[in-house]
C-alpha cells in the first residue's frame, strides 16, 4: 500500500509539473501574437492600421462564434447577420434615427443585448434540426437582415446607407483606432478562452463528439447552448459596430456573403476546439487578400482552395500544426495498473446507499420485445453481474436505467424515487454513472480533460462568472482537475493526463470512461462489457477495481461475457435471455444450472 501511494505522489508530482508545462506552452503563442500587435504601430503605416484593425474586429466576432462552431461543432455559416445587426444598431442609435442621438457606449450596449437576442434566435433552430438545415437556416437569417436593411430605408437610409459611429480623440486616429479594437480583441480572446477552459466549454466539445456520453454526464444541449448563443451574437454584434466605425460608412453591401465564409473558414482552417487556431486563421484570413492584392477579386476563390488543401493535407488545421507536444511517441507496451487503495480519496464521502430497482420493464423495438417483464435489483455495497448472449437485452437495460429509452410499461426506481423516463441528463445528479460497450470518449481532448467530463454537474459557476474568471471558475477549475488526476491515479492512467484521448489504445479508453464515471463517486455504476479487449491481467485488476469500487458503497451493475470475471467478483448474477430473466442467483448458483449452461455458458 505505502508503495501504492508513493507511486501515486510521484506520478501526481509529474503530473503537475507537465501540466505547468502545458499551461506556458498553450500560453507562449498568444504572448508572441500580442507581442507583434503591439510593435505593429511602430513598424507599419496607416494602411496597415486599417488591415489590423479589421483583423482584430472580425476576430472578435469569430472568438464567439469559435465556440458555437469550433468547440459546440454547430455549423452557424450565415454570421455575418449578426455583424449586420450590430453594424446598423450602432449606427443608427448613433446617428440619431430613430430616437435623439446616443453616447456611443448606449449605443455598443444596445447593440451587443440585440445581438445577443437575435443570436439565440438564430441558433434556436440548432437545438431542433440537424447540422446541414440549421446551417442553411443561418444563411437565411442573413439574407433577412440584409433585405431589412435596404427595405427600411427611413432608418437605415436603405442602398444609400448611413455613417457609422464615431469615435472621440484619441481613437479616432488610424492607430488610435486600433489600439481600441486590440483591446477588443484580446477581452474577446480572454473571455472565450475563459468558457472555453471550463466545464462549460468542455460540455460543448462533448456535445459535439460523444452527445450520448455528455448527456449521461449530465449535458444537456439545449440549456447549455443558449448561453453561448447569447454570447456569441453580442459579440458579433460589438464586432459590427466597430465594423461600422471602420468604413466610416456602412451599406447593406458591405455584408457580403463572402465575410460569412471568411469567419466560418478561419475556424475550419484553424482547427476545431483551439483558440490559437481560428485567431490566427483570421488573421490569415484578413491579410491574405491585401498581400496578394491583385488577387483580391479572387479571394473567395483562395478561401476556397485554402480550405480544401487544409482539409485534405491537415485535417486538424492549424492548431494541429501547433500541437507539438502531440508529436512525440508515447511509450508502447503501457501496462493499466490501478491503484484501488486510492478509492477513498475518490469517494470523498460514502455514496447514498441507494438500491437500484427495475419492475416489470417492456421495451419494444418494432417487432423485437427487447426487454420483456425485466425484474432487476441491484443493491449498494454489491456487484451485480448481468449476462446473457448477444442481443439479449443487456445494453438496452443499461439504456433504460440511463434514460436513453422509455419503457413502455414499467418502471425504474432508485431508492424510492422513480426515474424519469427517457431524460438521460438527470441521471448524474442522481448519483448513476456509467461506462458505454464502445467508449464514447472526445478524441480530441486530453485524456485529464475528457476525465473532468465527468464531473461536470458539480461545478458551482455559472456561465456568467465563468466568463468573466469570477472565483467561482477557478475554485471549479482547481476542484475538476485535482480530482480528475485522482481518479485517473486510481485507475493507473495519470501518465497520459496530458495525451490526446485518441492516441490512447483501446483498453485505455475502457479505464477512462471508468475514472470519468468515478467523478461522480456514484451511488450506482453501470458498466457495459468494460473487460472486452483486455488481457487476462488487466482483466483481473479490473476486477479488483470493481470490488473496491463496490465497497465504497456503489451498487455496480455489471454487464460482461467474460464469465470468469463476473463469477469471480459478482455477489449476484442475473441472466437474461430473450429479454427475459433466465436465472438469478449467486454465480455457484448460476454456475451450476443447467439450462443456463446449455443456453449460454456452453458446458
Ligand atoms: P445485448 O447488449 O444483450 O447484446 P442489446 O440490448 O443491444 O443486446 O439488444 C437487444 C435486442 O434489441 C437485440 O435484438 C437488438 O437487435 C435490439 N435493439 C437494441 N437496440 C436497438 C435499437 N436502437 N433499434 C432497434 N433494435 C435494437
Ligand atoms: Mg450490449
Amino acid at each position: 500500500m505505502a508503495d501504492h501511494s508513493q507511486v501515486a505522489v510521484a506520478a501526481a508530482e509529474a503530473a503537475k509539473h507537465s501540466a505547468k508545462n502545458a499551461w506556458i506552452g498553450k500560453t507562449a503563442p498568444f504572448a508572441a501574437i500580442a507581442a507583434v500587435a503591439v510593435i505593429l504601430p511602430l513598424v507599419g503605416n496607416d494602411y496597415w492600421a486599417v488591415i489590423a484593425s479589421r483583423a482584430a474586429i472580425y476576430w472578435v466576432l469569430v472568438a464567439g462564434l469559435n465556440l458555437i462552431v469550433g468547440f459546440a461543432g454547430q455549423l452557424a455559416i450565415g454570421y455575418v447577420s449578426l455583424l449586420t445587426l450590430g453594424a446598423y444598431v450602432t449606427s443608427v442609435l448613433a446617428a440619431g434615427n430613430v430616437l435623439p442621438a446616443m453616447p456611443l457606449p448606449i449605443c455598443f450596449a444596445a447593440a451587443a443585448f440585440t445581438g445577443g437576442v437575435f443570436g439565440v434566435i438564430v441558433g434556436l433552430p440548432a437545438l431542433r434540426l440537424r447540422t446541414f438545415y440549421f446551417a442553411i437556416s443561418t444563411l437565411g437569417f442573413a439574407t433577412i437582415v440584409t433585405q431589412i436593411a435596404l427595405a427600411w430605408q427611413s432608418v437605415t437610409g436603405g442602398g444609400i446607407g448611413l455613417p457609422g459611429p464615431e469615435f472621440p480623440a484619441p481613437i479616432n486616429t488610424p492607430w488610435g483606432f486600433y489600439a481600441f479594437c486590440l483591446a477588443a480583441a484580446a477581452l474577446a480572446t480572454w473571455i472565450s478562452s475563459n468558457v472555453a477552459h471550463s466545464r462549460f466549454g468542455r460540455a460543448l466539445v462533448a456535445i459535439r463528439d460523444a452527445d450520448v456520453a455528455a448527456e449521461a454526464n449530465g449535458i444537456l444541449k439545449a440549456k447549455l447552448l443558449v448561453p453561448v448563443f447569447l454570447l456569441g451574437g453580442a459579440m458579433a454584434a460589438i464586432a459590427g459596430g466597430l465594423f461600422a466605425t471602420l468604413q466610416t460608412y456602412i451599406t447593406p453591401d458591405a455584408f457580403t456573403f463572402d465575410l460569412s465564409i471568411l469567419f466560418f473558414i478561419a475556424i475550419l482552417i484553424g482547427g476545431r476546439g483551439s483558440i490559437l487556431g481560428p485567431l490566427l486563421g483570421t488573421v490569415l484570413l484578413t491579410i491574405l487578400p491585401e498581400i496578394a492584392a491583385p488577387l483580391a477579386s479572387w479571394s473567395t476563390f483562395l478561401y476556397a482552395v485554402l480550405l480544401l488543401v487544409i482539409v485534405l493535407v491537415v485535417p486538424g488545421g492549424i492548431a494541429d500544426v501547433l500541437d507539438f507536444k502531440n508529436r512525440h511517441a508515447l511509450t508502447s507496451g503501457r501496462a493499466i495498473v490501478p491503484r484501488p487503495s486510492l478509492l477513498s480519496g475518490v469517494f470523498a464521502h460514502r455514496p447514498d446507499a441507494e438500491t437500484l430497482t427495475l419492475k416489470e420493464i417492456v421495451l419494444t423495438f418494432g417487432g423485437v420485445r427487447a426487454l420483456d417483464g425485466l425484474d432487476l435489483q441491484i443493491k449498494a455495497g454489491e456487484v451485480h453481474g448481468l449476462i446473457g448472449p448477444n442481443g439479449s437485452g443487456k445494453t438496452t437495460a443499461l439504456n433504460v436505467i440511463s434514460g436513453y429509452y422509455a419503457p413502455r410499461q414499467g418502471e425504474a426506481r432508485i431508492g424510492d424515487r422513480l426515474l424519469p423516463p427517457a431524460r438521460p441528463e438527470l441521471r448524474a445528479t442522481l448519483g448513476i454513472a456509467r461506462t458505454f460497450q464502445t467508449p464514447r470518449i472526445v478524441g480530441e481532448e486530453t485524456v485529464l480533460e475528457n476525465v473532468m467530463i465527468g464531473g461536470t454537474v458539480s461545478g458551482r459557476a455559472g456561465f456568467l462568472a465563468t466568463l468573466l474568471a469570477l472565483p467561482g471558475r477557478g475554485r471549479d477549475e482547481r476542484d475538476l482537475t485535482a480530482r480528475a488526476m485522482r481518479a485517473l491515479e486510481t485507475v493507473g492512467l495519470e501518465a497520459l493526463a496530458e495525451v490526446r484521448a485518441n492516441r490512447l489504445q483501446h483498453s485505455e479508453l475502457r479505464f477512462v470512461e471508468i475514472a470519468r464515471a468515478l467523478m461522480l463517486a456514484p451511488s450506482v455504476l453501470l458498466l457495459d462489457e468494460p473487460a472486452a479487449g483486455l488481457s487476462p491481467d488487466e482483466i483481473e485488476r479490473l476486477g479488483a477495481l470493481i470490488t473496491e469500487i463496490s465497497k465504497q458503497g456503489t451498487a455496480v451493475l455489471l454487464v460482461e461475457h467474460h464469465s470468469d470475471l463476473i463469477f469471480a467478483i459478482c455477489q449476484e448474477v442475473t441472466v437474461l435471455n430473450q429479454g427475459r430473466v433466465l436465472a438469478r442467483g449467486t454465480p455457484a448458483d448460476i454456475r451450476g444450472h443447467k439450462e443456463v449452461i446449455s443456453a449460454y455458458l456452453g458446458g
